[in-house]
């Protein structure tokens, strides 16, 4: 029986944010698991939608011994210290060595992580792998549908396998496709690899593979990965960053290299032509509160607001209050908003108690610039223990460890607070306050595109704004330095 080694180290790295991700940060849960290291790690991550979990269960039915290195993951930030990822990068290289006789390696990882000194932080782990195994044992990773993926990986490792979805509701399904692709390896296919770099830069409001230009794009490579071609994958890659790799990418690897550079040069080729389809839509906080004057909407089918600028999914802190307030303003009625990160509130309205009101200075602590909290007095109408089970396509089964909860009202609009920052992408972490986002008219998400997957059926609309928050929207507004000659920073109309 093939013995094959497990591990996973995950980071989406916002290298425009100031706050950095460091080892503790690896260390703590979140809705994914935090640092766990040898058996425990098959345990930690089943039965949850990630690639690890998908490639465990994959390879088990093909009946390879499986030995597990670690696995950890960090919400998006500023860049890994170089303190968290030598550490972790160390655990998986020393567990490696440990292992004995091995036939391959199969690595967890997302392929945007910039550590603090080093821009590309995945093409270096894998290089340290691959400098352990030697040439012969096939390394194969996945990566995130925002990869920034460079030459190094490609080069390091036998085969990528990336997601095709964005919201990424097959990140499980990812791990078991890498399964079987390592499958084949292990059967004796030969592998090479090709990769085309794009060059614009999609902005991450752009890439949902929902609607087109990716809904018909992501079909034609599902279409086309058949034999010789093993793997195949677009990733629009992570706008925010600033490094040399960023920016999306074409990759595939398989037996026969001719066909392989045909197809994925035939796909780069429709990226390109398709260019202006990717342009970005945003609208202002006045623009949203007109557009909801407008629509009067009422419980049932309610309008979402995504702020995807301080989404915590993309490096935001999930605590900036202006599009809030400025329903607030404006008297909105059934407004449900969330998922504010403040802990000193979240444990004040514990104290006080279901029912109580209290007076909080709400949101607003990491100083993003302009932004002040919403002091006022709330009323607590739930509390809540963080912890519970996701329920949507992207966060299923996913074991969220959020801190306390609460649920607060202001006038017509109620606003879910926790102590840990969390994407608003499953319906599961406002019902555990007992709040139903369907019963509401306007819902406020912290979230760029991952909430589509579970709130997109009960939408009337979707706008997304651009209120204040790090995780800026717009690409061409970003003070790039480093990326590669000629790369535009917005998707061009033509
Ligand atoms: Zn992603």
């Amino acid at each position: 029986m093939a013995r094959i080694a497990v591990g996973g180290f995950q980071h989406e790295t916002n290298t425009f944010s100031a706050v950095p991700a460091t080892f503790t940060d690896f260390e703590a849960p979140d809705a994914w698991p935090g640092l766990t290291r040898g058996a425990a790690m098959f345990e930690a991550v089943a039965g949850i939608n990630l690639p690890a979990a998908g490639f465990v269960q994959e390879a088990r039915s093909l009946h390879y011994e499986l030995v597990p290195l670690a696995w950890c993951s960090a919400q998006p930030s500023g860049r890994v210290t170089r303190d968290a990822f030598e550490r972790i990068a160390a655990m998986l290289v020393d567990d490696l060595r440990a292992c004995g006789n091995l036939d391959a390696v199969y690595l967890d990882l997302h392929g945007a992580m910039v550590a603090e000194h080093v821009d590309d932080a995945d093409g270096e782990l894998l290089r340290r792998v691959r400098a352990v195994v030697g040439a012969g044992v096939p390394v194969v990773a996945s990566l995130d549908f925002h990869a920034n993926l460079s030459s190094e990986m490609a080069c390091c490792a036998t085969a990528l396998v990336s997601y095709r979805t964005y919201p990424h509701v097959d990140m499980a399904e990812c791990g078991a496709r890498a399964a079987r692709v390592l499958h084949d390896i292990l059967r004796g296919a030969q592998v090479a690899s090709y990769l085309e770099k794009i060059d614009y830069l999609i902005p991450l409001t752009s890439q949902s593979t929902l609607v087109d230009p990716l809904h018909s794009v992501m079909r034609e490579v599902e279409a086309a990965e058949r034999a010789p071609v093993l793997s195949l994958g677009i990733v629009p890659g992570f706008p925010a960053a600033d490094v040399a790799e960023c920016g999306p990418s074409v990759y595939g690897c398989g037996s026969d290299a001719f066909h392989l550079a045909t197809t994925v040069r035939q796909l780069a080729a429709e990226l390109r032509q398709r260019e202006g389809e990717f342009a970005l839509e945003l609208h202002t906080i006045e623009h949203a509160i007109a557009a909801i004057r407008r629509a009067a909407p009422a419980p049932g089918r309610p309008i979402i607001l995504a702020d995807t600028q301080d989404n915590p999914g993309a490096g935001g802190h999930a605590d900036t209050m202006s599009l809030i307030k400025a329903l607030v303003a404006c008297d909105a009625r059934s407004v449900l908003a969330g998922v504010i990160c403040d802990p000193g509130a979240a444990s004040r309205a514990h104290a006080e108690g279901e029912g109580a009101q209290v007076e909080l200075s709400l949101g607003a602590r990491t100083g993003t610039p302009g932004e002040t909290p919403l002091a006022a007095r709330f009323k607590v109408i739930a509390l809540g223990d963080g912890r519970f089970t996701g329920t949507g396509p992207f966060y299923r089964g996913a074991r969220f460890e959020l801190g306390p909860m609460a649920l607060l009202e202001l006038g017509g609009v109620r606003i879910a607070v926790a102590s840990r920052k969390q994407q608003a992408a499953d319906q599961a972490m406002f019902r555990h306050l007992r709040a139903e986002p369907a019963d509401h008219a306007v819902l406020v998400l912290k979230s760029s595109v991952h909430f589509r997957a579970d709130f997109g059926a009960i939408a009337g609309r979707i706008l997304v704004v651009e209120a204040p928050g790090p995780n800026i929207a717009d690409p061409a507004k970003l003070p790039f330095r480093k990326l590669r000659p000629g790369m535009r920073t917005s998707p061009q109309r033509r």
